[in-house]
């Protein structure tokens, strides 16, 4: 090297704000905005970018980069590893905890409020504005914790991070529906948990319900049901009338106590909890619910979740009512910290906050901050080019289908339902189309988000929060709809019905009837006046028509005009003698047969 290139190399971290990016380079952030948009990539001036991109950037200006290697990664660790580390002897028996999964509309959040209701003694003080994501129940005197988040994205993202959350499985099954693709993915998920699971068989009040059926489907799979001799456990349950619930939680128990020596804690140990739940609510700031795994967690204890650390002031039990200590299998929601954390993360006590603090000062990498999505902008000629390869393609082969892009930009209120969304839109595949998630962040939805997604004729989605007004203004004005849900099974919805309209209709030809020509009254260079006799079915003014000689097709075009007696006619039926202009090329002659038919475009449905 140069002393001149030296004086030209730049260190760079793994990520840089666009900001810190301009201040290396020496140059106006907003000469680089412009420069890294030339370079096909949207970013403000908090937002990162990656080592790579920067490098690239960087050595368009002829400026070299060298990666600069950071400091160790706060350390991540393991609920396996605190257990490891456990004294045996301590180990106790704590409760069981229990996540529902199964295909969509077959009862999970019926039955998880109807265990609730049946079997938490206590009224829970908040009511149902201050629930939480798990909740306990009583049962032979003995407790069940429920994860009330059913849904398998929830259960898949906390489980992405390792966590092992459950220790039971419930797999709802409808009576009246039997097994569907996403039952059979549940089965999958809890088999990658490696955990037990028992299938509740609900609905069981519904006249059409069929058990055997069900029973029958699950020994298909090779899960041969108990009274079938095998090893599946079935409770027939109604979620609706309370029915088979008590034998469930019995089951429960049962499970629990086959699998006890999988299920204990420490009480006395090392403080070991997961986070199953994180938002920021307005009045009490970050909220975040804790499973306890390990430990006893107590008020004054200041704790650290991944990068979010914080004393615990105030902690709540599943019914609202303040607790001045958690315990293993316990759920708690906790305020204090300084943060929200993410769904999944693992709560420790925290040892060396000064440490930390210059821990999380190095790596602040706030969700938005993340690197941004690399959306390409075409130029005109681009554009247009491509429009015209597309013509080709479609012409050349009627069948050479074109993967159509389906762009969202997504936006939610906690990493975990982010996650999850993201994780579900991604199963969502078409050879028709690809759905792109162009860009994704936590907050509101703000005038950039509407810019992004404007820009790449997308789909903007909220969950669980609210276009800012200058964003809803905005979006007003250019006519573009931004779209808020709260369930992520409504905005997966949504977004299979957009992907709908984006698979390639079937069409469908349907004949409608044939006419024999007996005479050609007139000859034009596009169009002709014939005459002819239905022979079967009917001619219909304005349809599209084929014209045959033999078996052999002459030309395609259109009847635009029909007549019987002189008089136009809408149609005419088969038997008659009609008169019709015939708009296409023009080889009708004596004999041939016009075939008229109309095409239907069937629009697919995603299964
Ligand atoms: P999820 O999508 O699996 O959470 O399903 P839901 O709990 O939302 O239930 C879907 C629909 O089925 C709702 O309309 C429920 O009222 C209904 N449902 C749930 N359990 C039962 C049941 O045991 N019997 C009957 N008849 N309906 C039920």
């Amino acid at each position: 090297m140069t002393e001149e290139e030296i004086k030209k190399t730049i260190e760079i971290p793994e990520k840089i704000t666009v900001r810190e990016f301009a201040l290396k380079l020496n140059k106006p952030v907003t000469e680089l905005i412009g420069i890294l948009m030339e370079n096909g990539i949207l970013a403000s001036q908090n937002e990162m970018i990656d080592y790579e991109t920067a490098a690239i950037v960087s050595e368009d200006l002829g400026v070299k980069t060298k990666l600069k290697k950071e400091g160790k990664e706060i350390e991540a660790i393991t609920p396996d590893q605190v257990m490891k580390k456990e004294d045996k002897a301590k180990l106790i028996p704590r409760p069981p905890v229990v996540v529902v999964l199964g295909h969509v509309d077959h009862g999970k959040t019926q039955l998880l409020d109807t265990i609730r209701k049946t079997n938490v003694v206590a009224k829970e003080a908040g009511g149902i504005t201050q629930r939480i994501s798990a909740y306990q129940v009583e049962k032979n005197k003995k407790t069940i914790t429920f994860i009330d988040t059913p849904g398998h994205e929830a259960f898949t993202a906390m489980r992405s991070r390792g966590t092992k959350i459950a220790d039971i499985a419930i797999l709802v099954i409808a009576a009246d529906d039997g097994i569907k693709p996403q039952t059979k993915e549940a089965i999958k998920i809890i088999k990658a948990g490696g955990i037990p699971f028992i299938v509740a068989i609900n609905k069981i009040d519904k006249p059409e319900a069929d058990v055997e059926k069900v029973k029958k489907q699950l020994a298909d799979l090779g899960y041969l049901p108990e009274d079938w001799s095998g090893k599946t456990i079935c409770v027939p349950v109604s979620a609706k009338t309370g029915k088979g619930i008590d034998e469930l939680l019995e089951m429960i128990l049962l499970v629990a106590d086959m699998e006890k020596d999988n299920i204990k804690a420490n009480p006395e140990g090392e403080i070991l909890g997961s986070i199953i739940e994180s938002h920021v609510d307005p009045q009490e700031g970050a909220v975040s619910v804790a499973l306890i795994q390990n430990g006893t967690l107590k008020i004054g204890d200041t704790v650290e979740v991944g990068r979010v650390y914080g004393k615990i002031k105030t902690m709540k039990d599943f019914k609202g009512e303040s607790i001045n200590k958690a315990v293993p299998s316990q759920p708690v929601k906790i305020l204090g910290l300084k943060g929200s954390p993410t769904v999944g993360e693992i709560l420790r006590i925290a040892h060396d906050i000064s440490g930390l603090k210059k821990k999380i000062k190095k790596h602040r990498l706030d969700y938005h901050l993340k690197t941004p999505t690399q959306i390409k902008f075409k130029t005109k000629k681009q554009d247009e080019e491509e429009k015209e390869e597309e013509k080709k393609s479609a012409s050349a082969g009627e069948k050479k289908s074109i993967v159509k892009p389906l762009n969202i930009v997504l936006k939610a209120d906690t990493l975990g339902s982010l996650e999850a969304i993201t994780e579900a839109l991604n199963k969502i595949q078409h050879e028709d189309f690809k759905i792109e998630i162009v860009h994704r962040g936590l907050g509101n939805i703000t005038e950039a988000d509407v810019g992004k997604a404007e820009a790449v004729k997308g789909l903007l989605y909220g969950f669980n929060v609210k276009p800012t007004s200058s964003a809803e203004n905005v979006a007003k004005g250019e006519e573009f709809q931004i779209k808020t849900f709260n369930i992520i099974y409504n905005l997966i919805d949504e977004v299979i019905k957009e992907a709908e309209k984006l698979l390639n209709p079937e069409i469908l030809v349907e004949t409608l009837g044939r006419v024999k020509i007996l005479a050609v009254f007139r000859n034009e260079n596009t169009y002709q006046i014939v005459g002819g006799k239905v022979t079967k079915g009917k001619i219909v003014s304005g349809a599209k028509a084929k014209v045959y000689r033999e078996k052999q097709k002459m030309a395609d075009g259109r009847i635009t005009q029909l007549q019987i007696n002189k008089k136009n006619v809408r149609e005419a039926t088969e038997g008659l003698e009609c008169g019709m202009k015939f708009e296409g090329e023009p080889v009708v002659q004596v004999n041939d047969f016009i075939e008229v038919y109309q095409e239907k475009k069937i629009f697919k449905k995603l299964s």
